[in-house]
């Protein structure tokens, strides 16, 4: 936990004030509302997101694809979303007299991509997993910052399984892995996040799927899974999907908004919808189940809970600019130079700072901008071939080679600390 975490307000925590002074993202009104520009060291800090879950998707036996952003209304007719998410979905594009529609989530796409040939119990579970764009209308009043946005890109999976039992234990490792990236985040439970066992209301079957003897048994075995993982949680009505109940990671913003983070789905209706069957080991032809869950949620919200947790201060494999190389005088620009092509031959972010500011000004400069190292290059650091580092949160470390200090910092960000 740095500094700035401790000390920075909730105002100063604001990611939407922080990722303009911090040059992360912004919006325009002739782009549209509700639609982030992400500037270049804002892209560069959800690229290290993305890459970072990816990899730990595909360890965990994760298929990345990647499905269109549009696709024909139908698709959403059959999925049942149509009705239920009609309003929050943008009007049918009508191409060759047919309505396309802009994607307000995956798991359609997935399914129809696990259709595409038949599948047998030794294929499942199957975790089709994607980082997808989804574009959904919020009223203008509702939109803010990053945290509701028209378009957003989910973490987004669809696991299918062959039976409840298996459906279960996925369950229970989409929630391992969320508690895995969580702890990399250095989101703390019970500090920065809770769950919630999200439930449907057997009394309203327009929002619901009608199948009250299936949510009473899929509602039991979620919250049988929490008390198993000895999780705690709250229960709450009326909060499920239209398809199933789920388990919410909630989280709150620097101003004590509430919103779901990430999520982990029992879906009681898609499986029969689009007949996902399977060969069972009998031969014979089997219902599939269906876990829906995102990772790491929405990129955007993510961004905006990382942006405010570390007061834009981020850890150093998230910075944008890892490192920032400050020579004292025009004599230093030479081996200044020489210093950030070695750092960034091993791929390290770096800036050099040529301006004819004082080194106190440089310093000043490269701490607002919450730079995690910076490398002081004068004289002594010449003749020696050293450069002093000094770290944000840590102060004066004193004098390195640049070995010393290639090695130090990759070993910093491979362990994501
Ligand atoms: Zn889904």
């Amino acid at each position: 936990m740095s500094e700035q975490e401790h000390s920075a307000s909730a105002a100063d925590r604001d990611h939407k004030k922080l990722g303009k002074e911090l040059e992360l993202f912004t919006f325009s009104d002739t782009v549209g509302k509700g639609l982030p520009l992400w500037l270049p060291k804002g892209a560069t800090v959800r690229r290290e997101l993305e890459r970072f879950i990816v990899d730990e998707e595909i360890r965990r036996g994760y298929l990345h694809v990647r499905t269109p952003d549009v696709a024909k209304l139908e698709l959403y007719e059959k999925s049942g979303h149509y009705p239920h998410y009609k309003d929050s979905m943008y009007a049918p594009i009508e191409v060759d007299d047919e309505k396309f529609m802009l994607r307000p989530m995956t798991c359609p796409h997935h399914f129809e991509l696990y259709l595409t040939k038949p599948r047998s119990y030794r294929d499942l579970p199957m975790r089709i997993a994607e980082l997808a764009q989804l574009y959904r209308y919020e009223q203008s009043g509702e939109l803010m910052g990053l945290l509701r946005v028209r378009s957003f890109c989910l973490s987004d999976a669809h696991i299918i399984c062959k039976d409840e039992e298996q459906a279960v234990e996925e369950m229970g490792l989409a929630l391992d892995l969320i508690e895995y990236a969580n702890g990399i985040l250095g989101l703390e439970y019970g500090k920065d996040y809770w769950y919630r066992l999200s439930q449907g209301d057997r009394e309203n079957t327009e929002k619901y799927y009608k199948d009250d003897a299936g949510w009473e048994k899929a509602e039991g075995l979620l919250r049988t899974l929490m008390h198993k993982r000895g999780a705690e949680f709250i229960e709450a009505k009326d909060e499920a999907a239209f398809y199933g109940p789920k388990i919410d990671v909630q989280m709150k913003n620097a101003n004590g908004k509430e919103d779901t983070a990430f999520t982990v789905q029992y879906d009681l209706s898609s499986p029969q919808r689009f007949e996902l069957d399977y060969t069972g080991e009998d031969g014979k032809k089997q219902r599939a189940f269906v876990v829906h869950r995102s990772s790491i949620g929405s990129i955007e919200r993510t961004m905006a809970f990382l942006i405010e947790k570390y007061a834009g201060a981020f850890p150093l494999w998230l910075s944008p600019v890892q490192v920032k190389v400050l020579p004292i005088g025009e004599a230093h620009f030479l081996y200044a130079t020489e210093v950030m092509d070695a750092l960034k031959e091993a791929n390290i972010r770096v800036e050099l700072d040529v301006t004819d500011e004082t080194l106190g000004k440089k310093i000043r400069n490269a701490k607002t901008e919450k730079v995690p190292y910076l490398l002081v290059i004068g004289d002594k650091e010449l003749a020696e071939k050293k450069v002093t580092l000094e770290s944000r949160d840590a102060g004066n470390l004193g004098m390195v080679s640049k070995d010393e200090l290639v090695e130090r910092l990759l070993g910093e960000i491979k362990n994501k600390k």
